[in-house]
Protein backbone atom coordinates (compact mmCIF):
# COMPACT_ATOMS: atom_id res chain seq x y z
CA UNK A 1 0.00 0.00 0.00
CA UNK A 2 1.60 3.14 -1.18
CA UNK A 3 -0.12 5.29 1.29
CA UNK A 4 1.85 7.44 4.17
CA UNK A 5 0.49 8.71 7.06
CA UNK A 6 -0.69 12.66 7.14
CA UNK A 7 -1.48 14.14 10.83
CA UNK A 8 -2.49 17.96 11.31
CA UNK A 9 0.15 19.86 13.15
CA UNK A 10 -1.24 22.48 14.88
CA UNK A 11 1.87 24.41 14.73
CA UNK A 12 2.02 24.80 11.05
CA UNK A 13 -1.88 24.89 10.90
CA UNK A 14 -2.02 22.06 8.17
CA UNK A 15 -1.90 17.88 7.80
CA UNK A 16 1.71 17.02 6.96
CA UNK A 17 2.96 14.02 5.84
CA UNK A 18 4.23 12.34 8.97
CA UNK A 19 7.99 12.06 8.69
CA UNK A 20 10.05 11.04 12.19
CA UNK A 21 12.82 12.93 12.37
CA UNK A 22 15.01 9.32 12.77
CA UNK A 23 13.45 6.50 11.21
CA UNK A 24 12.46 3.98 12.08
CA UNK A 25 12.88 5.40 15.38
CA UNK A 26 9.26 7.66 16.60
CA UNK A 27 9.34 10.05 19.96
CA UNK A 28 5.95 10.70 21.21
CA UNK A 29 4.99 12.22 24.28
CA UNK A 30 1.25 12.77 25.37
CA UNK A 31 0.34 15.20 28.47
CA UNK A 32 -1.06 12.84 31.43
CA UNK A 33 -3.31 13.13 33.91
CA UNK A 34 -3.25 15.91 37.15
CA UNK A 35 -3.76 12.71 39.78
CA UNK A 36 -6.48 14.45 42.13
CA UNK A 37 -9.44 12.49 40.62
CA UNK A 38 -11.51 9.55 38.58
CA UNK A 39 -10.45 10.36 35.33
CA UNK A 40 -13.25 11.11 33.28
CA UNK A 41 -14.85 10.51 29.80
CA UNK A 42 -12.27 13.48 28.41
CA UNK A 43 -9.42 12.39 29.78
CA UNK A 44 -10.82 8.45 27.80
CA UNK A 45 -10.83 10.62 25.03
CA UNK A 46 -7.43 11.70 25.14
CA UNK A 47 -5.37 8.16 25.81
CA UNK A 48 -7.78 6.17 23.15
CA UNK A 49 -6.65 8.85 20.37
CA UNK A 50 -2.97 8.28 21.13
CA UNK A 51 -3.07 4.68 22.00
CA UNK A 52 -4.62 4.04 18.42
CA UNK A 53 -1.73 6.48 17.10
CA UNK A 54 1.03 4.59 19.13
CA UNK A 55 -1.06 1.34 18.15
CA UNK A 56 -0.46 2.42 14.28
CA UNK A 57 2.66 3.69 14.82
CA UNK A 58 4.04 0.12 15.62
CA UNK A 59 2.00 -1.38 12.86
CA UNK A 60 3.96 0.72 10.44
CA UNK A 61 7.03 -0.71 11.95
CA UNK A 62 8.10 2.05 14.00
CA UNK A 63 10.19 1.57 16.70
CA UNK A 64 7.75 3.81 19.32
CA UNK A 65 8.75 5.51 22.54
CA UNK A 66 5.90 6.59 23.86
CA UNK A 67 6.14 9.27 27.38
CA UNK A 68 2.96 10.03 28.99
CA UNK A 69 3.72 11.62 32.32
CA UNK A 70 2.06 11.89 35.95
CA UNK A 71 1.24 15.40 36.52
CA UNK A 72 1.40 15.18 40.79
CA UNK A 73 3.47 18.41 41.66
CA UNK A 74 3.05 22.45 41.16
CA UNK A 75 -0.64 22.20 39.11
CA UNK A 76 -2.62 25.09 41.10
CA UNK A 77 -6.08 25.18 40.45
CA UNK A 78 -5.80 28.50 38.43
CA UNK A 79 -3.83 28.21 36.04
CA UNK A 80 -2.43 31.52 36.18
CA UNK A 81 -0.74 30.51 38.95
CA UNK A 82 -2.77 31.20 41.80
CA UNK A 83 -4.64 29.28 44.21
CA UNK A 84 -3.81 26.04 45.76
CA UNK A 85 -1.64 22.69 44.59
CA UNK A 86 -4.79 20.48 43.43
CA UNK A 87 -3.40 17.63 44.93
CA UNK A 88 -2.32 19.30 47.78
CA UNK A 89 -5.94 20.45 48.50
CA UNK A 90 -7.32 17.18 48.93
CA UNK A 91 -4.73 15.71 50.71
CA UNK A 92 -5.49 18.82 53.34
CA UNK A 93 -9.11 17.57 53.11
CA UNK A 94 -8.94 13.66 53.62
CA UNK A 95 -6.01 14.19 56.16
CA UNK A 96 -3.89 11.74 53.82
CA UNK A 97 0.04 12.32 52.64
CA UNK A 98 -0.46 14.14 48.85
CA UNK A 99 1.61 11.23 47.83
CA UNK A 100 -0.97 8.86 48.96
CA UNK A 101 -4.13 10.98 46.92
CA UNK A 102 -1.49 10.49 44.07
CA UNK A 103 -1.01 7.04 44.89
CA UNK A 104 -4.41 6.30 44.99
CA UNK A 105 -5.69 8.50 41.19
CA UNK A 106 -3.01 7.14 39.57
CA UNK A 107 -3.96 3.72 40.61
CA UNK A 108 -7.40 4.21 39.01
CA UNK A 109 -6.20 6.23 36.13
CA UNK A 110 -4.11 2.60 35.23
CA UNK A 111 -7.35 0.56 36.21
CA UNK A 112 -9.43 2.35 33.80
CA UNK A 113 -7.53 2.72 31.23
CA UNK A 114 -6.39 -0.69 31.10
CA UNK A 115 -10.48 -1.78 31.06
CA UNK A 116 -10.23 0.48 27.73
CA UNK A 117 -7.56 -1.19 26.14
CA UNK A 118 -5.25 1.44 26.09
CA UNK A 119 -1.53 0.30 26.11
CA UNK A 120 0.77 1.23 28.43
CA UNK A 121 3.39 3.80 28.09
CA UNK A 122 7.27 2.87 27.47
CA UNK A 123 7.75 5.71 30.65
CA UNK A 124 5.06 7.51 32.47
CA UNK A 125 7.79 9.99 34.63
CA UNK A 126 6.04 11.81 37.44
CA UNK A 127 6.79 15.46 37.83
CA UNK A 128 8.27 15.18 41.82
CA UNK A 129 10.43 12.38 40.12
CA UNK A 130 12.32 15.47 38.08
CA UNK A 131 12.44 18.18 40.43
CA UNK A 132 16.55 18.35 39.62
CA UNK A 133 15.78 18.08 35.78
CA UNK A 134 13.37 20.85 36.18
CA UNK A 135 15.48 22.82 38.34
CA UNK A 136 18.59 22.49 35.70
CA UNK A 137 15.96 24.21 32.92
CA UNK A 138 15.22 27.33 35.03
CA UNK A 139 19.06 28.21 35.28
CA UNK A 140 19.31 27.82 31.34
CA UNK A 141 16.36 30.41 31.02
CA UNK A 142 17.47 32.59 33.61
CA UNK A 143 21.12 32.38 32.23
CA UNK A 144 19.16 33.27 28.36
CA UNK A 145 17.61 36.51 29.90
CA UNK A 146 13.93 34.89 29.94
CA UNK A 147 12.71 34.52 33.26
CA UNK A 148 13.40 36.90 36.60
CA UNK A 149 13.55 36.19 40.30
CA UNK A 150 11.02 37.93 42.62
CA UNK A 151 11.08 37.07 46.41
CA UNK A 152 12.54 33.21 46.17
CA UNK A 153 9.77 32.57 43.15
CA UNK A 154 11.04 32.96 39.18
CA UNK A 155 8.57 33.80 36.39
CA UNK A 156 9.27 33.40 33.01
CA UNK A 157 9.59 37.05 30.60
CA UNK A 158 6.97 36.28 28.10
CA UNK A 159 7.48 39.89 26.66
CA UNK A 160 11.24 39.82 26.63
CA UNK A 161 11.05 36.46 25.20
CA UNK A 162 8.45 37.85 22.39
CA UNK A 163 11.28 40.53 21.46
CA UNK A 164 12.43 38.23 19.53
CA UNK A 165 10.08 34.94 19.44
CA UNK A 166 6.91 34.25 19.27
CA UNK A 167 5.03 33.83 22.16
CA UNK A 168 1.68 32.44 20.43
CA UNK A 169 3.05 30.23 17.26
CA UNK A 170 1.14 27.47 18.22
CA UNK A 171 -2.13 28.74 19.82
CA UNK A 172 -2.22 31.45 16.71
CA UNK A 173 -2.92 34.07 19.67
CA UNK A 174 -0.90 37.69 19.66
CA UNK A 175 0.62 39.15 22.54
CA UNK A 176 -1.05 42.21 22.18
CA UNK A 177 -4.42 41.01 22.36
CA UNK A 178 -3.87 38.60 25.48
CA UNK A 179 -2.42 41.78 26.98
CA UNK A 180 -5.55 43.46 26.37
CA UNK A 181 -7.54 40.85 27.87
CA UNK A 182 -5.99 39.13 30.44
CA UNK A 183 -7.29 41.46 34.03
CA UNK A 184 -4.33 41.53 36.41
CA UNK A 185 -5.12 38.97 39.02
CA UNK A 186 -4.73 39.23 43.03
CA UNK A 187 -1.61 38.12 44.27
CA UNK A 188 0.04 38.44 40.99
CA UNK A 189 1.69 41.57 41.93
CA UNK A 190 5.04 39.26 41.88
CA UNK A 191 4.99 39.33 37.76
CA UNK A 192 5.99 42.07 35.60
CA UNK A 193 3.49 41.07 32.96
CA UNK A 194 0.34 39.32 33.53
CA UNK A 195 0.89 37.14 30.90
CA UNK A 196 4.22 35.98 32.80
CA UNK A 197 4.25 32.58 34.34
CA UNK A 198 5.41 30.91 37.15
CA UNK A 199 8.74 28.48 36.95
CA UNK A 200 9.11 27.98 40.53
CA UNK A 201 7.07 28.82 42.98
CA UNK A 202 8.55 29.64 46.88
CA UNK A 203 6.44 27.67 48.91
CA UNK A 204 3.94 29.22 51.41
CA UNK A 205 5.22 27.87 55.17
CA UNK A 206 1.58 25.54 55.27
CA UNK A 207 2.81 24.30 51.43
CA UNK A 208 3.80 20.60 51.96
CA UNK A 209 5.14 19.20 48.35
CA UNK A 210 8.07 21.57 48.84
CA UNK A 211 11.80 21.02 47.50
CA UNK A 212 15.20 22.99 47.55
CA UNK A 213 16.13 25.14 44.78
CA UNK A 214 19.06 28.09 44.24
CA UNK A 215 15.81 30.74 44.50
CA UNK A 216 13.73 28.68 47.55
CA UNK A 217 12.30 25.96 49.22
CA UNK A 218 9.19 25.75 46.38
CA UNK A 219 7.79 23.83 43.86
CA UNK A 220 8.09 23.56 39.92
CA UNK A 221 5.32 25.48 37.85
CA UNK A 222 3.02 23.32 36.03
CA UNK A 223 4.34 23.90 32.96
CA UNK A 224 7.55 23.23 33.15
CA UNK A 225 7.49 19.49 34.13
CA UNK A 226 6.57 18.43 30.18
CA UNK A 227 9.53 20.77 29.23
CA UNK A 228 12.02 19.19 31.33
CA UNK A 229 10.47 15.41 31.08
CA UNK A 230 10.15 15.20 27.36
CA UNK A 231 13.79 16.11 27.24
CA UNK A 232 14.82 14.31 29.22
CA UNK A 233 13.18 10.55 27.64
CA UNK A 234 12.74 12.08 23.97
CA UNK A 235 15.54 14.34 23.53
CA UNK A 236 15.49 18.14 22.74
CA UNK A 237 13.59 17.69 19.00
CA UNK A 238 11.21 14.95 18.91
CA UNK A 239 8.66 13.70 16.99
CA UNK A 240 5.05 14.34 18.21
CA UNK A 241 3.69 15.88 21.19
CA UNK A 242 -0.15 15.31 22.36
CA UNK A 243 -2.74 16.40 24.11
CA UNK A 244 -6.64 17.41 24.79
CA UNK A 245 -7.30 20.74 22.81
CA UNK A 246 -7.79 22.80 26.21
CA UNK A 247 -4.19 21.86 26.87
CA UNK A 248 -2.59 24.18 23.33
CA UNK A 249 -2.81 27.12 25.27
CA UNK A 250 -1.87 28.54 27.80
CA UNK A 251 -0.03 24.83 28.71
CA UNK A 252 1.88 23.70 25.11
CA UNK A 253 2.34 27.38 24.01
CA UNK A 254 4.42 27.97 27.58
CA UNK A 255 6.06 24.46 27.19
CA UNK A 256 7.49 25.71 23.44
CA UNK A 257 8.65 28.82 24.96
CA UNK A 258 10.80 27.42 27.63
CA UNK A 259 12.64 25.03 24.77
CA UNK A 260 13.46 27.75 23.01
CA UNK A 261 14.38 29.92 25.57
CA UNK A 262 16.37 27.12 27.15
CA UNK A 263 19.62 26.19 25.77
CA UNK A 264 17.69 23.68 23.40
CA UNK A 265 16.06 26.46 20.76
CA UNK A 266 13.64 24.20 19.52
CA UNK A 267 10.33 23.43 19.64
CA UNK A 268 10.46 20.12 21.45
CA UNK A 269 8.08 18.36 18.83
CA UNK A 270 8.16 18.50 15.38
CA UNK A 271 4.04 17.60 15.43
CA UNK A 272 1.92 18.83 17.93
CA UNK A 273 -1.18 17.56 17.70
CA UNK A 274 -4.52 17.88 19.79
CA UNK A 275 -7.40 15.87 20.52
CA UNK A 276 -10.91 17.94 20.60
CA UNK A 277 -13.40 17.67 23.36
CA UNK A 278 -16.26 15.95 24.65
CA UNK A 279 -19.22 18.15 24.88
CA UNK A 280 -22.46 17.78 26.63
CA UNK A 281 -25.13 19.60 25.31
CA UNK A 282 -23.14 21.64 22.90
CA UNK A 283 -20.88 22.66 26.18
CA UNK A 284 -17.35 21.49 27.06
CA UNK A 285 -17.31 18.44 29.46
CA UNK A 286 -14.45 19.31 32.29
CA UNK A 287 -13.97 18.70 36.19
CA UNK A 288 -14.20 22.56 36.73
CA UNK A 289 -17.48 22.72 34.71
CA UNK A 290 -18.98 20.32 37.13
CA UNK A 291 -20.87 18.16 34.01
CA UNK A 292 -18.35 15.34 33.80
CA UNK A 293 -18.55 11.36 33.88
CA UNK A 294 -16.50 9.72 35.70
CA UNK A 295 -15.43 5.99 33.57
CA UNK A 296 -16.54 4.28 36.42
CA UNK A 297 -19.81 5.91 36.33
CA UNK A 298 -20.13 4.58 33.03
CA UNK A 299 -18.99 1.61 33.36
CA UNK A 300 -21.44 1.23 36.20
CA UNK A 301 -23.87 3.36 35.05
CA UNK A 302 -24.21 5.26 38.25
CA UNK A 303 -24.66 8.51 37.21
CA UNK A 304 -27.64 10.96 36.99
CA UNK A 305 -27.05 11.51 33.28
CA UNK A 306 -26.94 8.18 32.44
CA UNK A 307 -30.00 5.71 31.33
CA UNK A 308 -28.13 2.80 31.96
CA UNK A 309 -24.03 0.80 32.25
CA UNK A 310 -21.78 0.96 29.47
CA UNK A 311 -19.41 -1.44 28.67
CA UNK A 312 -15.44 0.01 28.11
CA UNK A 313 -15.40 -1.33 24.41
CA UNK A 314 -19.15 0.62 24.20
CA UNK A 315 -16.97 3.47 25.19
CA UNK A 316 -13.97 2.64 23.23
CA UNK A 317 -16.32 2.82 19.84
CA UNK A 318 -18.20 6.23 20.82
CA UNK A 319 -14.72 7.75 20.94
CA UNK A 320 -13.36 5.96 17.60
CA UNK A 321 -16.44 6.90 15.60
CA UNK A 322 -15.94 10.73 15.36
CA UNK A 323 -12.43 11.86 14.04
CA UNK A 324 -10.10 13.03 16.55
CA UNK A 325 -10.34 16.82 15.55
CA UNK A 326 -14.07 16.53 15.85
CA UNK A 327 -15.78 17.41 19.08
CA UNK A 328 -17.33 14.54 20.72
CA UNK A 329 -21.08 15.12 21.75
CA UNK A 330 -21.99 12.78 24.47
CA UNK A 331 -25.75 11.79 24.91
CA UNK A 332 -27.07 8.14 25.69
CA UNK A 333 -28.29 7.57 22.28
CA UNK A 334 -24.90 8.09 20.90
CA UNK A 335 -23.70 5.72 23.27
CA UNK A 336 -26.39 3.18 22.69
CA UNK A 337 -25.68 3.44 18.95
CA UNK A 338 -21.88 2.65 19.77
CA UNK A 339 -22.95 -0.47 21.23
CA UNK A 340 -24.37 -1.71 17.92
CA UNK A 341 -21.78 -0.29 15.87
CA UNK A 342 -18.90 -2.49 18.09
CA UNK A 343 -20.83 -5.61 18.51
CA UNK A 344 -21.59 -5.45 14.37
CA UNK A 345 -17.36 -5.52 14.06
CA UNK A 346 -17.18 -8.26 16.62
CA UNK A 347 -19.74 -10.68 14.43
CA UNK A 348 -17.73 -9.85 12.00
CA UNK A 349 -14.19 -11.26 13.60
CA UNK A 350 -17.04 -14.15 14.44
CA UNK A 351 -17.97 -14.71 11.00
CA UNK A 352 -14.55 -14.59 9.47
CA UNK A 353 -13.35 -16.81 11.95
CA UNK A 354 -15.91 -19.47 9.85
CA UNK A 355 -14.40 -18.42 6.13
CA UNK A 356 -12.82 -21.06 4.90
CA UNK A 357 -11.35 -20.99 1.49
CA UNK A 358 -12.45 -23.96 -0.41
CA UNK A 359 -9.98 -26.49 -1.85
CA UNK A 360 -10.16 -25.98 -5.29
CA UNK A 361 -10.78 -22.08 -6.22
CA UNK A 362 -13.67 -20.98 -8.74
CA UNK A 363 -12.53 -18.61 -11.61
CA UNK A 364 -11.46 -15.72 -10.07
CA UNK A 365 -14.32 -12.68 -10.38
CA UNK A 366 -11.70 -10.21 -11.36
CA UNK A 367 -14.32 -7.31 -10.28
CA UNK A 368 -15.06 -8.44 -6.80
CA UNK A 369 -11.34 -8.82 -6.28
CA UNK A 370 -10.90 -5.36 -7.20
CA UNK A 371 -13.89 -4.54 -4.94
CA UNK A 372 -12.72 -6.17 -1.90
CA UNK A 373 -9.38 -4.71 -2.35
CA UNK A 374 -10.25 -1.21 -2.76
CA UNK A 375 -12.40 -1.80 0.63
CA UNK A 376 -9.69 -2.84 2.59
CA UNK A 377 -7.59 -0.26 1.35
CA UNK A 378 -9.96 2.31 2.21
CA UNK A 379 -10.24 1.42 5.61
CA UNK A 380 -5.99 2.57 5.79
CA UNK A 381 -6.57 5.23 3.30
CA UNK A 382 -8.62 6.20 6.55
CA UNK A 383 -6.30 6.16 9.35
CA UNK A 384 -3.64 7.83 6.62
CA UNK A 385 -6.03 10.74 6.78
CA UNK A 386 -5.08 12.34 9.95
CA UNK A 387 -6.09 9.07 12.03
CA UNK A 388 -9.59 9.48 10.75
CA UNK A 389 -11.01 6.52 12.70
CA UNK A 390 -14.63 7.72 11.66
CA UNK A 391 -13.80 7.24 8.08
CA UNK A 392 -11.99 3.87 8.54
CA UNK A 393 -14.77 2.72 11.19
CA UNK A 394 -17.39 3.14 7.73
CA UNK A 395 -15.04 1.60 5.70
CA UNK A 396 -14.78 -1.42 7.91
CA UNK A 397 -18.48 -1.77 7.59
CA UNK A 398 -18.46 -1.29 4.06
CA UNK A 399 -16.01 -4.39 3.56
CA UNK A 400 -18.45 -6.14 6.73
CA UNK A 401 -21.19 -6.18 4.34
CA UNK A 402 -19.22 -8.31 1.93
CA UNK A 403 -17.49 -10.85 4.28
CA UNK A 404 -21.87 -11.53 5.08
CA UNK A 405 -22.49 -11.97 1.82
CA UNK A 406 -19.73 -14.51 1.59
CA UNK A 407 -20.70 -16.18 4.62
CA UNK A 408 -24.31 -16.22 3.95
CA UNK A 409 -23.08 -17.86 -0.08
CA UNK A 410 -24.88 -14.48 -1.51
CA UNK A 411 -20.80 -14.09 -3.34
CA UNK A 412 -19.05 -17.18 -3.29
CA UNK A 413 -15.37 -17.47 -1.52
CA UNK A 414 -14.09 -19.52 -4.15
CA UNK A 415 -14.50 -16.58 -7.07
CA UNK A 416 -11.55 -14.75 -4.51
CA UNK A 417 -8.01 -15.00 -5.28
CA UNK A 418 -6.53 -16.95 -2.11
CA UNK A 419 -4.30 -13.51 -1.99
CA UNK A 420 -7.38 -11.45 -1.64
CA UNK A 421 -9.24 -13.78 0.58
CA UNK A 422 -6.18 -13.49 2.99
CA UNK A 423 -5.79 -9.84 2.60
CA UNK A 424 -9.26 -9.30 3.79
CA UNK A 425 -9.28 -11.43 6.71
CA UNK A 426 -6.06 -10.19 7.94
CA UNK A 427 -6.70 -6.49 7.42
CA UNK A 428 -10.05 -6.82 9.11
CA UNK A 429 -8.95 -8.56 11.62
CA UNK A 430 -5.43 -6.16 12.32
CA UNK A 431 -7.64 -2.88 11.84
CA UNK A 432 -10.74 -4.00 14.50
CA UNK A 433 -8.12 -6.19 17.06
CA UNK A 434 -4.55 -3.97 16.68
CA UNK A 435 -5.28 -0.63 15.41
CA UNK A 436 -8.22 0.43 16.54
CA UNK A 437 -8.07 -1.47 19.87
CA UNK A 438 -11.50 -3.25 20.35
CA UNK A 439 -11.58 -6.77 21.53
CA UNK A 440 -14.79 -9.38 22.39
CA UNK A 441 -15.56 -8.50 26.07
CA UNK A 442 -16.71 -11.65 27.57
CA UNK A 443 -20.38 -12.19 27.85
CA UNK A 444 -22.98 -11.24 30.64
CA UNK A 445 -23.60 -12.55 33.56
CA UNK A 446 -21.86 -16.24 33.82
CA UNK A 447 -23.77 -17.52 36.63
CA UNK A 448 -27.25 -16.70 35.15
CA UNK A 449 -25.92 -18.77 31.92
CA UNK A 450 -25.32 -21.90 33.91
CA UNK A 451 -28.84 -21.75 35.98
CA UNK A 452 -30.55 -21.37 32.31
CA UNK A 453 -28.45 -24.79 32.27
CA UNK A 454 -29.07 -25.90 34.60
CA UNK A 455 -32.97 -25.48 34.19
CA UNK A 456 -32.56 -27.52 31.14
CA UNK A 457 -30.85 -30.47 33.16
CA UNK A 458 -33.93 -30.35 35.76
CA UNK A 459 -36.08 -30.27 32.60
CA UNK A 460 -34.41 -33.26 31.09
CA UNK A 461 -34.26 -35.23 34.18
CA UNK A 462 -38.09 -34.76 35.21
CA UNK A 463 -39.02 -35.79 31.80
CA UNK A 464 -36.49 -38.96 32.15
CA UNK A 465 -34.13 -37.97 28.95
CA UNK A 466 -31.25 -39.23 30.99
CA UNK A 467 -29.01 -39.65 27.59
CA UNK A 468 -29.69 -35.45 27.80
CA UNK A 469 -29.13 -35.61 31.67
CA UNK A 470 -25.73 -37.24 31.14
CA UNK A 471 -24.68 -35.73 28.19
CA UNK A 472 -25.14 -31.65 30.31
CA UNK A 473 -23.00 -33.42 32.95
CA UNK A 474 -20.60 -34.38 31.20
CA UNK A 475 -20.38 -30.70 29.38
CA UNK A 476 -20.16 -29.11 32.47
CA UNK A 477 -17.74 -31.21 33.88
CA UNK A 478 -15.39 -30.37 30.57
CA UNK A 479 -15.70 -26.25 32.43
CA UNK A 480 -14.91 -27.81 36.04
CA UNK A 481 -18.15 -27.53 37.16
CA UNK A 482 -19.98 -30.58 38.84
CA UNK A 483 -24.01 -30.74 39.27
CA UNK A 484 -25.21 -31.51 43.02
CA UNK A 485 -28.86 -33.30 43.13
CA UNK A 486 -29.52 -32.48 46.56
CA UNK A 487 -33.04 -33.17 48.01
CA UNK A 488 -33.23 -29.57 48.45
CA UNK A 489 -32.96 -28.71 44.90
CA UNK A 490 -30.14 -28.78 42.18
CA UNK A 491 -27.22 -26.81 42.54
CA UNK A 492 -23.74 -26.86 40.92
CA UNK A 493 -19.87 -26.84 42.51
CA UNK A 494 -16.89 -26.34 41.10
CA UNK A 495 -14.69 -29.85 40.54
CA UNK A 496 -12.44 -30.40 43.18
ZN1 LIG B 1 1.97 18.68 29.70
Amino acid sequence: MQQKLNLYNTLTRKKEIFEPLHAPFVGMYLCGPTVYGEPHLGHARSAVTFDVLYRYLKYLKYKVRFVRNITDVGHLQNDADEGEDKIQKIAKAQQIEPMEVVQHYTNIYHRDLEKLNTLPPDIEPRASGHIIEQIEMIKEILDNGFAYEVNGSVYFDVPAYNKDHNYGKLSGRIVEDLMANTRELEGQEEKRSPLDFALWKKASPSHIMRWPSPWSDGFPGWHLECSAMSRKYLGTTFDIHGGGLDLMFPHHECEIAQNQASCDHSDGAKYWVHNNMITVNGQKMGKSLGNFINLSELFSGNHQMLEQAYTPMTVRFFILQAHYRSTLDFSNEALQAARKGYTKLMNGLRVLAKLQYPEEAAAPDEKLNEELLKLTEDCFRGLNDDMNTARTIASLFNLLKKINSLFLGQLQIGSLTRGTFDTVREAYNTLVLDILGLKEEPLGDQEEMLHLVLQFYKEAKESKAYDKVDAIRAELKKQGIVIKDLKTGIDWAYEE
